[in-house]
């Protein structure tokens, strides 16, 4: 560690320089731990930068002798820690993004990277963990891939999540028979909104539907935006009647609660169609389509009603 280091072994000092100086003014965290033994009280910290008090808030001296496990918590997911423990029992390099805490108790995210040191005799002795504080980089991506499923004007999921957690709930209906059921919306005339109150007032009524859409959607249900003014809902664990029930409490919430305009109170009404996956159904699709078809059939009866379409006998 405190060896000098020269291009030209021969020339004066000014040509040398030390890697202690590298490793000890370097932004990112060097954690030096012995290889054996692995198992606590090991790995045990033989050295630590500063660079690793200034982001933990352990000192050198609280660090010296204690094991990288206590940067670890509740948030720090155990399948990282497990692949981290295989590559060390294997002397294997090791790259993963890991949650740790600070001494005070604040998560924070890392780019790890730990390579095995070997001695003289090519003896694994000592693990050196080289880390970088990327906690901003980490918010960003999960703002970004929530934007990717979210749509922006209602906040609602959009299309790609609905079809997603279609398929999530499918599964899980073919694995443990957990029956769900699809439910179509599409608001009555709103076509006339834009062209009577402007499309801002129409992006005002499709907020508000979104707002009661969610409100009666359990942790295990999901409402997505899918188009303009069309929105689909996924309800777990309901029987025939319940998903009816359900969609008859949102059309009447809907057709009861004017939204309120500077230029008086506004009744919208909206069309729903109901699915619920039947034993005889060989695809999502079919109860995706079944829903579909159960919309169209409120549209063409009038509007402002719910239609729940069972499976058809001729067509299984
Ligand atoms: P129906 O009762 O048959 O459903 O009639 P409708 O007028 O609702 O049906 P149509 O599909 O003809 O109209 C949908 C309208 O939704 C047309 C489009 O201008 C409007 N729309 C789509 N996306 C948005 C949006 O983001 N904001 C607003 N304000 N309007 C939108
Ligand atoms: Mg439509
Ligand atoms: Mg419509």
């Amino acid at each position: 560690m405190d060896g000098l280091f020269s291009r030209n072994p021969g020339s004066d000092m000014d040509d040398k320089f030390s890697f202690r100086d590298i490793v000890e003014l370097a932004q990112d965290v060097i954690i030096v731990t012995l290889a054996e033994p692995l198992d606590p009280p090991g790995p045990v910290i033989v050295y630590v930068n500063p660079a690793f008090t200034k982001l933990t808030g352990y000192t050198y001296e609280e660090a010296m002798g204690q094991n990288p496990r206590i940067l670890q918590g509740l948030a720090t997911d155990h399948e990282t820690t497990h692949k981290i423990r295989a590559g060390l029992n294997k002397n294997e390099p090791i790259h993963v993004a890991i949650q740790n805490y600070t001494k005070d108790g604040k998560t924070y995210w890392l780019d790890l990277s730990i390579m095995p040191l070997r001695n003289r005799d090519g003896k694994v002795s000592h693990f050196v963990a080289i880390e970088r504080d990327v906690s901003v980089q980490k918010v960003l991506q999960q703002q970004l891939a929530e934007q990717a499923e979210r749509d922006p004007l209602t906040g609602l999921y959009n299309r790609r999540r609905f079809f997603e957690k279609t398929a999530l709930s499918w599964n899980a209906y073919v694995e443990s028979k957990e029956a769900f059921a699809i439910l179509d919306f599409d608001i009555d005339f709103f076509k006339s909104v834009n062209d009577t109150y402007g499309h801002d007032t129409g992006d005002i009524v499709l907020q508000h539907i979104a707002h009661l859409l969610q409100s009666v959607c359990t942790e295990e249900d999901l409402v997505a935006r899918i188009g303009g003014e069309e929105f689909s809902m996924i309800l777990s664990h309901v029987t025939l009647e319940q998903a009816l029930n359900v969609a008859e409490r949102i059309r009447t919430t809907i057709e009861n609660t004017p939204i309120n305009l500077p230029s008086g109170p506004l009744k919208v009404t909206i069309s729903i169609g109901i699915a619920v996956v039947d034993p005889r159904d060989k695809t999502t699709d079919s109860v995706l389509k079944r829903a579909d078809l159960a919309l169209y059939q409120s549209k063409h009866s009038g509007r402002n009603r719910s239609t729940l379409l069972p499976i058809e006998p001729h067509k299984i």
